[in-house]
This record gives structure tokens, sequence and C-alpha cells, in this order.
């Protein structure tokens, strides 16, 4: 998407939003499985997936392991580059502080995101709430609600499957 372009609204996003957050939901439901909270995210640039990626703060002992951190990593990675401009991240639930600001240094253009942070909150008693929120100056277009039902369903049923 084009800097300075409107912000499309999640009931209107386009079927690409749809089909990479699709893709992170299946990344959810992997890191469920795997015993991971169930967050995916998807990195797109011009309507293709780049790469895929799931919380894994499990596995790795690693607490700044959420799936926007990896997925960013992997992609500056492989790519190279510490800039992602060009790309929009599709993640399943809001983001947090910590990755809207990883956003924000990589130079990801928009983020869309499912649940919100409140979703996840009233389910852990754990999120971050305070610091910022949504769209920033100079940082990523955010918008949220795509398939936040799909994203809800799976958060829900971690948090009542004896986690915690
Ligand atoms: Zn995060």
């Amino acid at each position: 998407m084009a800097p300075g372009q409107p912000a499309t609204r999640a009931g209107a996003a386009p079927p690409a939003a749809e089909a990479a957050m699709r893709r992170a939901l299946e990344a959810a439901r992997r890191a469920a499985l795997a015993g991971e909270p169930p967050i995916g995210a998807c990195l797109v640039r011009d309507g293709e997936v780049l790469a895929v990626a799931s919380n894994c703060v499990v596995s790795e002992l690693d607490i700044t392991a959420h799936a926007e951190m990896t997925l960013i990593r992997d992609a500056c990675r492989r790519g190279r580059t510490l800039s992602l401009a060009g790309c929009e991240l599709v993640v399943t639930v809001e983001p947090c502080p910590m990755c809207l600001a990883a956003s924000h240094y990589a130079g990801i253009d928009r983020v869309i995101f499912g649940a919100t942070l409140e979703d996840l909150h009233a389910l852990t008693g754990g999120e971050l709430l305070a610091g910022p929120r949504g769209s920033q100056p100079g940082g990523p277009e955010v918008e949220g609600g795509l398939l936040r039902a799909e994203s809800l369903a799976l958060l829900r049923a971690w948090a009542g499957g004896g986690r915690g």
C-alpha cells in the first residue's frame, strides 16, 4: 500500500489480508498444539506472503519471542536488511507495545490484527495495556478486527485449557 493512503477498515479488508490472516491463524493453531500461546503472524509484501511465524516463548525460553518479533527477526535476517518497508504485518492479536515498537523500527507500512489486547487481557489478566496503541506518527498504520472471532476462539480454548 502506498504511504499516505487512507486505512481500510477491517470490514473492507482486501482478500489478500484475509488470506494472510488465515495463514496466521493456522500458525496460531500449530502453536497451541505445541503448548505455546496461540498467536500467529504473517508478513506480506505486494500481496505475497514472505514469512509466517508464531509465538514460541515456551520452546525458546525467550519472553520476547512473540509471533511478531520472531517474524521480524527472521524476515530481516533472511533479507539481510533492517528495513521491512513496503510490508504488511498481519497478526491474530493486537501487537503489544514491544511488538508495535519493533514494527515501527522495522519500517513496516501497516499492521492488521484480529483480537484486541483487551480481549487477551480479559483471559490472562497479564497484558500491558498502557503505552502506544494504534497508528503512531511515522509508524505503521494499525487496524484491527480482522477475523477476530477465530482468534478469540483459539485464545479462549488456550486460556480455558488449564493454562496458569
Ligand atoms: Zn508482542
